[in-house]
C-alpha cells in the first residue's frame, strides 16, 4: 500500500479537483446540482488515506475485498469512534460470505443473482435499516465481467423489490474500458434505458417510492464525465481521489 505522501492537503485537492469534474459534467448535462453522488473507492489503500479523505468531508467509500474492508472498518472504528461512514461493498461475493457483507455494509452494489440476494436478505439484521442493493448487469456482454445479463435483470429486480431486508436501490455496471467514446457511452446508454424499463415493469411511483430504482452506479476515473451525460447518480471513483494503486 503507498500510503506515505498522502496527506490531508492531498487529499483535499484531490478530492475538490473530482467535486469539481462532477459538477461541470452535471451541468453540461443539463442536470440538477447535487443530482450526482461521490463513492470513494478506497480499495488497496490504508485506513490514515481513507480518513484524510473522510477529514475533507466525504462520507460514502466503496471496497472491494472483503478482509480488507472488514479491517478497515474495525480500525476507523477503534480510531474514530465519532466518524459515521457509509460503506458499500462493490466486489465480488461469494455466496459463503454474505453473512459479513450483510452485517457491515449499508450498499452492496454487485448483487447479479437471486441466491445472493435471498441470503443477504436473511442474514441482514433484524434491527438494521434494509440494505441497499444495486444489481450488477454485464450491461456490454463482456466475457470476463460479473453480473447478471440484462435478460435476466427483470426477474432479479422483481425478487429483490419484494425481499423485506433490502432495498432495490438500482443498477450497477462496469463496462469494458474503451478508447472509443462511443463505444463506451452506449453501454451507460443500454444501463439507463434497462433502469427506465425495470420501473416500468415494477409499476415504480416515483411519489411514492422515491429510493426505489432511484440509483445507477456507473462511472469510474476515466469516465465519469460520459457516465453522467447518460445519467449516472453515482460515480465510483478510486485512482483520482487516492492516486494509482499499486497492485
Ligand atoms: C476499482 C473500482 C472502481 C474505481 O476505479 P478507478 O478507475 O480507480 O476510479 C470503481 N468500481 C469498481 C467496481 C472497482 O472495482
Amino acid at each position: 500500500m503507498n500510503g506515505k505522501a498522502f496527506t490531508e492537503q492531498t487529499a483535499q485537492i484531490a478530492l475538490q479537483q473530482v467535486l469539481a469534474q462532477i459538477e461541470e459534467a452535471t451541468n453540461q448535462a443539463g442536470r440538477k446540482p447535487g443530482s450526482v453522488k461521490l463513492l470513494a473507492v478506497s480499495k488497496r489503500f490504508p485506513v490514515p488515506n481513507l480518513l484524510s479523505m473522510a477529514d475533507c468531508g466525504q462520507r460514502a467509500f466503496g471496497e472491494n475485498y472483503l478482509q480488507e474492508a472488514l479491517e478497515k472498518q474495525v480500525s476507523v472504528r477503534d480510531e474514530r469512534p465519532d466518524l459515521q461512514l457509509e460503506w458499500h461493498f462493490i466486489g465480488a461475493i461469494q455466496s459463503n460470505k454474505t453473512r459479513p457483507v450483510a452485517e457491515n455494509f449499508d450498499w452492496v452494489h454487485t448483487v447479479d443473482r437471486e441466491k445472493i440476494a435471498s441470503r443477504l436478505n436473511d442474514q441482514r439484521p433484524a434491527d438494521a435499516p434494509p440494505l441497499n442493493v444495486c444489481i450488477q448487469v454485464n450491461i456490454d456482454h463482456s466475457e470476463s465481467k460479473s453480473g447478471c445479463s440484462p435478460a435476466e435483470a427483470p426477474a432479479l429486480a422483481l425478487a429483490v423489490s419484494q425481499m423485506p431486508q433490502l432495498r432495490l436501490r438500482g443498477l450497477m455496471a462496469i463496462p469494458a474500458p474503451s478508447d472509443d467514446e462511443a463505444v463506451q457511452r452506449a453501454a451507460f446508454t443500454a444501463l439507463r434505458e434497462l433502469s427506465v424499463q425495470l420501473k416500468a415493469q415494477l409499476g415504480v411511483d416515483t411519489n411514492a417510492d422515491p429510493d426505489l430504482l432511484d440509483t445507477l452506479s456507473m462511472g469510474m476515473t476515466s469516465d465519469l464525465s460520459q457516465a453522467i451525460a447518460e445519467g449516472s447518480t453515482m460515480v465510483r471513483i478510486g485512482t483520482a481521489l487516492f492516486g494509482k494503486r499499486s497492485n
